[in-house]
């Protein structure tokens, strides 16, 4: 039987006990209306450690538009089955007064990384997604936390956060896990409508093209770019956001395919915002 833990004090009173008698706890952070995307951490998590702990937390901070927190799904019901059906171990979900007493002010500055890209279309995103992860982290004190390369620029904050505060977790990172159509998992594609999850796999198609045409021999970012979003441009409800070639340490674009890049997307099918990327080297 999955335990339900509700405030820090019996998260952390849980891991605790576990770490003490000599089980390694993994850790799997998410906000809930759990995918197979969700899932592939959880069983890799399960994998690697004695035992599991899922935290289901929409974050208020790390939304940027007010209407897409009122309207990201909220299926706590399947959730919790759904994590007992793969064997999670205890389920941290808080309320948001809770994570948030009335009062608290402090809040996690990740550093440049979190004004570039996804942070520079959504300001105020990477804090809240970084103030978050360190509350949950400290409460869950997990050895292990999980996170998907799906939200790549999210990874890399984490990782940076957890190595310059010197938190006691390795971090390992899920491959992204896709629809048969080539679309990335996403809580957020229970809210496209039929012809805008028809549309949504532009976003894919965009990013391995671009993936065909490194292996090719193309090395000019700029070609690159421009394929992606004339394969974007095919299709007329994709509003695109972003489509950059990035360095993935600093997430700042690049001109040639040199070191560790990857093809990140974001665009909007509707009022649904989607994101996607795909490495052009090895990750
Ligand atoms: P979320 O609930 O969207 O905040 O996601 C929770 C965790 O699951 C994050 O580490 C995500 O990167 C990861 N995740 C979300 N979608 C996918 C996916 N399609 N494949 C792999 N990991 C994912």
């Amino acid at each position: 039987m999955v335990e339900i833990l509700t405030t820090p004090h019996d998260a952390r009173s849980w891991s605790r006990s576990r770490r003490s008698t000599g089980h390694s706890v993994g850790f799997v952070p998410t906000m809930g209306a759990l995918h197979d995307g969700h899932a592939t951490l959880v069983r890799r998590s399960i994998s690697e450690n004695r035992t599991t702990v899922v935290s289901i937390f929409v974050n208020p901070t790390q939304f940027d538009r007010g209407t897409d927190f009122t309207t990201y799904p909220r299926t706590e019901h399947d959730d919790i089955a759904l994590c007992e059906s793969l064997g999670v171990d205890a389920i941290y979900m808080p309320s948001v007064d809770v994570v948030y007493p009335a009062g608290s002010t402090t809040t996690v500055d990740p550093g440049p990384l979190a004004g570039v890209l996804e942070g520079a279309a959504r300001p105020g995103h990477f804090a809240g997604v970084a103030t978050v992860v360190v509350k949950l982290l400290t409460t869950c004190e997990p050895d292990t936390a999980y996170f998907g390369e799906k939200d790549l620029q999210q990874l890399a904050v984490v990782r940076r956060i957890v190595s310059d505060l010197d938190l006691p977790v390795s971090v390992v990172g899920v491959p992204t896990v896709r629809e048969p159509d080539g679309l990335a998992m996403s809580s957020r594609n229970r809210r496209l409508s039929d012809d805008d999850r028809r549309a949504a796999t532009c976003v894919a198609r965009a990013l391995f093209t671009v993936r065909d045409l490194v292996d090719a021999g193309e090395r000019d970012a700029h070609v690159l770019r421009a394929t992606m979003l004339s394969v974007l441009a095919t299709e007329p409800r994709c509003r695109v956001d972003y489509a950059e070639i990035v360095d993935r340490t600093s997430f700042a674009s690049v001109d040639t395919l040199e070191g560790d890049v990857s093809a990140c997307v974001a665009a909007f099918f509707g009022d649904v915002r989607l994101i996607d990327n795909t490495s052009l080297s090895p990750l």
